[in-house]
């Protein structure tokens, strides 16, 4: 069983995750008290950008304290736009002078996946908490390195696993906790999309890790593991590419199944081939449910097999997620998304690859 998602963590989970959300009337003393968390994006790239800064605008124990880029035009425009002082705006080369800005609590690390580790070491070394990007980085062995310096510095990573904080997928969970449909049968999750530009660090291995499944699939896998509550014992795996010119390295589509200890199967997808798939769909007992979309940033909703839709508050995930790691700071508790959880789908993802390429079941300790 994973220990995020025992009943009872679950039940603590989501009234946590109730404390984060905008519209819940709840109220931290603690986290009220003292002043907002500051914090520095590393990599202004797309999410950084459009997301991420805005996000920040909407959080009620965060503010954006500071910038990481190695490109000097997007320091000068980010410091125009939200009036960062001088002293606030670094490079990657000199994260190490993070160590003498008290005004920076969080570095949220947001460039390339194989970047990750890199980056996370260097704030950690500072003296930051990290708040990381998904995938967490291209291997068990780095997540590690990265779970290590920050224990090492005495500083909370976490992994930006958004869902983990987003209503509908939290009311799945419920769902599926509270066995409203009886005991769970097979899940099949999928996400996939069309990839353009074929010069994107996406489709370079080494800066992305693989494919679609480090990218997207990682979200199927995540609601595999959140809609079970329990931990894979064996996976398989199929991976085909028909663009061999645009995907030389990486997988172009990827499926696998899974066997989980109480007997139940998972099926997850995911593409960089066509787009179309972004949902889950849970068989139990009696009945089934599911969403579609159930990934994106908004418009999530699902349908259940006794005609009830599932619609929950939309909400700014990325602000959540970030003012619940505020809070976990100001408050001393850990967060619910922590770094041994990222680690945890890299040991997945490595050995649905390990059974892409071998073409036999991969068993998981
Ligand atoms: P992006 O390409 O738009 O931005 C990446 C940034 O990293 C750019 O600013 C780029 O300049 C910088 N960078 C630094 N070194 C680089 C190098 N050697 N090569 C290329 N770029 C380099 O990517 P993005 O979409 O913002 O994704 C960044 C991270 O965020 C990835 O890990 C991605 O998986 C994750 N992400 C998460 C979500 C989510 O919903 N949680 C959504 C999108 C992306």
């Amino acid at each position: 069983m994973n220990p995020l998602l025992s009943r009872r963590n679950f039940l603590k989970a989501t009234s946590l995750a109730a404390a984060s959300l905008p519209f819940a009337p709840t109220f931290s003393f603690a986290a009220e008290s003292k002043r907002k968390i500051g914090y520095a994006l590393c990599g202004l790239g797309s999410l950084s950008t459009h997301q991420l800064a805005p996000a920040l605008q909407n959080t009620k124990y965060c503010r954006l304290a500071g910038i990481i880029t190695g490109t000097p035009a997007k320091a000068r425009s980010w410091q125009a736009k939200y009036k960062l002082p001088e002293r606030s705006i670094y490079s990657y080369d000199t994260m190490a002078k993070l160590a003498e800005n008290p005004d920076i609590d969080v570095v949220y690390v947001v460039t390339p996946n194989g970047l990750h580790a890199e980056h996370t070491i260097a704030a950690a070394k500072a003296g930051k908490h990290v708040l990381c990007e998904k995938p967490m980085e291209v291997s068990p062995e780095k997540c590690q390195q990265m779970i290590d310096a920050c224990k090492a510095a005495g500083k909370q990573l976490a992994i930006g696993y958004r869902l983990h904080f987003e209503p509908n997928n939290l009311e799945c969970i419920r769902l599926a906790r509270e066995k409203v449909f009886g005991d769970l049968r097979f899940i099949e999750a999928g996400f996939g999309f069309a990839i353009g530009d074929p010069k994107q660090w996406r489709l370079n291995k080494a800066l992305s890790g693989g494919g679609p499944m480090m990218d997207v699939g990682i979200y199927a896998l995540q609601a595999l593991r959140y809609l079970s509550g329990e931990e894979p014992i064996s996976v398989s795996a199929l991976a085909t590419t028909v663009d061999t010119v645009k995907f030389r390295d990486i997988e172009e589509t990827l499926i696998w199944q899974m066997k989980f200890p109480s007997g139940l199967l998972g099926s997850g997808n995911t593409t960089y081939r066509f787009g179309g798939i972004n949902r889950f769909n849970v068989n139990a007992e009696r009945g089934w449910f599911g969403m579609t979309p159930a990934y994106s940033y908004h418009g999530l909703r699902g349908s259940r097999s006794d005609g009830e839709t599932i619609q929950m508050p939309d909400i700014d995930q990325f602000a959540a997620e970030m003012d619940d790691f505020a809070q976990c700071i100001l408050e001393n508790r850990p967060t619910r998304v922590p770094g041994e959880e990222g680690l945890r789908d890299m040991k997945i993802i490595a050995a649905i690859y390990e059974s892409a390429r071998t073409g036999k079941a991969v068993k998981l300790a």
